[in-house]
Parts: C-alpha cells; sequence; structure tokens
C-alpha cells in the first residue's frame, strides 16, 4: 500500500488561509485515500527547535493534532499520527544520509540561502534540515508528500539520495517519492487557494502580518472576526464580481464565502452577480466566518488532551515498527549491521 505523508508545522495559531489553503484539502485528501493509502501525519518537532525554542512545543504538539481532527481528518485504519521525535529512526537516517548528500546539492537549496541571508551566525540545522526531511519520507517509502512549491526543491533531493542509493546497492533500498508534477497532479490543487489579507487584498493573508485586522485567526472571537470582514478593504466599482485582478478584495470575499461554507465558487459568484451593495456581501460573509469559526472552535474545545496522546502513542507504536524495519535494511546496506 502507498503511503501519504505530510507533516503538520508546531508553530501556534493558524489563519483562516492557512487553513482553508492547506489544512482542509489535505484533510479532504486523506479522507478520500485512507481505503487504499496509509496516511501518515506526523508532528515534525525535530525540525521545529531549529528555530523556535520555548516553552509552548508541548502545548502546540497537541494543538497541532487536534487542529487536524477538528477539521474532520477520519481517523483509525490506516491513519498514523506521531510526533518526529518518538521515532528515533528519523535521526538515525539522517546521519546517514548526510554522509551521502552533497554540501554542494544543500548549498543550492534556496529555502536555506533564503533562511541564512544577511545572519551572522546560523546554526547547522537549517543548512541540513532537507536531509532530515528527506529521511522523514524514505523511512516510510512514502510515494506522495503534499507539500508547497517552496518544498519541491527539496523533495527533488529527496529523490536524488534514494536514486543514488539505490544504484550504490545491488538491490533497491528506498522507493523516491513521485516528481514533482506528479505530486501536484495527485493534490489536484493546481491554481491553489489563496486567501488574501483583509486590508491588503493585493497580498496573501499571512501569520506573520502584524496588522490584526488583515488576517483571522482560528482563534479569533467570532464577532471579532465578523468585524475584521466588515472593514475589510474592497474598491470603488461597485460590481460584486470575481476578478482577483481588478477587484481583488471583493474577489476575495466571495471565495472566503464559498470556502467556508463549502459550497462551490462558481455558486456564490452567480448568487451575487449584478449586486452592488458591498455592505450586503460583507454581513453575508461576516456572518458566514463568525459562525463557522463558533463551530470549528466547539469541536476544538471537544477534543482531549488524552484522545490525542492515544492517538499518537498508538501512531507511534506502530510506525516504529515500519521505521526499525527500513533503518536496519539500510543499516545492514552501510555494513553497520
Ligand atoms: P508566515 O507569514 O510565517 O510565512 P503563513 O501564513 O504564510 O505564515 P506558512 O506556515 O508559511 O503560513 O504556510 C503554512 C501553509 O499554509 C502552507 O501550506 C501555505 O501554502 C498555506 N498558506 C499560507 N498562507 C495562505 C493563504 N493566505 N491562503 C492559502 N493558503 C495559505
Ligand atoms: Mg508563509
Amino acid at each position: 500500500m502507498d503511503t501519504i505523508l505530510t507533516g503538520i508545522r508546531v508553530n501556534g495559531e493558524l489563519t483562516l488561509g492557512n487553513f482553508l489553503g492547506a489544512l482542509v484539502p489535505m484533510v479532504r485528501l486523506a479522507n478520500e485515500h485512507n481505503k487504499t493509502h496509509n496516511i501518515n501525519i506526523f508532528v515534525p518537532d525535530l525540525h521545529t527547535i531549529i528555530s523556535d525554542v520555548d516553552g509552548d512545543l508541548q502545548k502546540n504538539i497537541i494543538k497541532s493534532v487536534k487542529y487536524y481532527l477538528a477539521a474532520g481528518l477520519k481517523v483509525g485504519g490506516n491513519v498514523h499520527f506521531y510526533r518526529q521525535s518518538y521515532v528515533p529512526a528519523h535521526s538515525e537516517l539522517n546521519w546517514i544520509l548526510n554522509c551521502v548528500a552533497s554540501m554542494g546539492e544543500l548549498n543550492r537549496m534556496t529555502q536555506f540561502k533564503e533562511k541564512s541571508e544577511g545572519k551572522e551566525s546560523v546554526n547547522a540545522g537549517i543548512f541540513d534540515y532537507p536531509v532530515l526531511m528527506a529521511a522523514d519520507i524514505l523511512l516510510y517509502d512514502a510515494r506522495y508528500v503534499p507539500v508547497g512549491e517552496d518544498q519541491f526543491q527539496h523533495l527533488e533531493l529527496t529523490r536524488n539520495l534514494a536514486i543514488r542509493i539505490n544504484n550504490r546497492f545491488d538491490e533497491p533500498i528506498f522507493t523516491p517519492p513521485e516528481k514533482t508534477e506528479e505530486q501536484v497532479k495527485f493534490m489536484n490543487l493546481d491554481g491553489g487557494i489563496r486567501i488574501r489579507d483583509l486590508q491588503n487584498p493585493e497580498k496573501k493573508m499571512s501569520k506573520s502580518s502584524r496588522a490584526e485586522n488583515s488576517k483571522i485567526m482560528l482563534s479569533d472571537d467570532p464577532s471579532v472576526a465578523a468585524k475584521k470582514i466588515m472593514s475589510a478593504t474592497t474598491d470603488s466599482l461597485g460590481n460584486i464580481k470575481f476578478d482577483m485582478f481588478n477587484q481583488p478584495g471583493i474577489s476575495n470575499l466571495l471565495q472566503i464565502e464559498a470556502l467556508v461554507n463549502d459550497v462551490p465558487l462558481q455558486e456564490v459568484i452567480s448568487t451575487w452577480a449584478g449586486e452592488s451593495h458591498y455592505g450586503d456581501l460583507k454581513k453575508k460573509v461576516a456572518e458566514s466566518v463568525s459562525t463557522f469559526l463558533a463551530s470549528f472552535q466547539e469541536e476544538l474545545a471537544a477534543i482531549s488532551e488524552e484522545a490525542v496522546y492515544e492517538l499518537l502513542e498508538t501512531g507511534e507504536a506502530y510506525v516504529n515498527e515500519v521505521a526499525d524495519r527500513k533503518l536496519e535494511k539500510v543499516q545492514k546496506a552501510f555494513g553497520l549491521r
């Protein structure tokens, strides 16, 4: 059975954009394929400590798993949740892959260049994390790894390392993940969803944006979120139309309305076609968003910490066996066993 693998970033809060653009599509993908694929969802805690070392890691691990559950992920069967640091084979394989990856190819990673640019001191983890990522993937022979464009290069590196190692020994050890074009096709996400910044709709909504009014957080009080929608930037054309280029603010509202109600965008566009009162649209979207947030927050509160720990521990017991088997195969090939 093929494996779909995804990592949940462990950093505090998510925006409505993160939720609609990343979490919901992943949950849909997992629910669609959980009969025919292993669904590995791991919390990359070892990746997290590359940059953020603070007291909230444990809290954030639990919260990130809860987000998936509250977003409707169906558990059980082939779905495995686990924390990276609870599966020591990730670190073990990371080292072995370090001895195969070249400094040159890691130096070419644009993420590394971007993240280290202008910094006086950069930890080795930032340089090496693509190799840890390769270990995360190859341990499970994961075929599909839904990631954003910024991670495509790392996926290619993973493929290259797998192929290089397979060529080195008599029998293949790893299944390389599919090429990025195949990944994109499988995810069926081309055109991807980009929720815009409420104040500057030319930009995308970002959690790191400092203007509170420009983003909706999943933890926002529903009435506060409604006010943010009411104060969203629109335009002066007085025509409700989906046109991201000329009317990004209005288009963004139509898009949000469709996604939080889980109805096709075309349907929302038709409903509002020919209307000119932006206030009416805002009122409707504000209502939809606050209803959505209230019910999401209720779902979230209903998930106990114990349930999350149980899920993680069950997953970890399972994947440790799978990962150890693969690791042993690699260790034997390298003469370590
Ligand atoms: P930051 O400002 O720190 O970069 P971010 O909001 O851009 O935060 P990321 O952690 O970079 O969030 O990305 C998490 C996931 O959310 C990625 O899969 C990314 O593609 C998706 N995502 C981020 N912003 C949006 C958005 N506005 N609309 C849709 N998807 C988004
Ligand atoms: Mg980002």
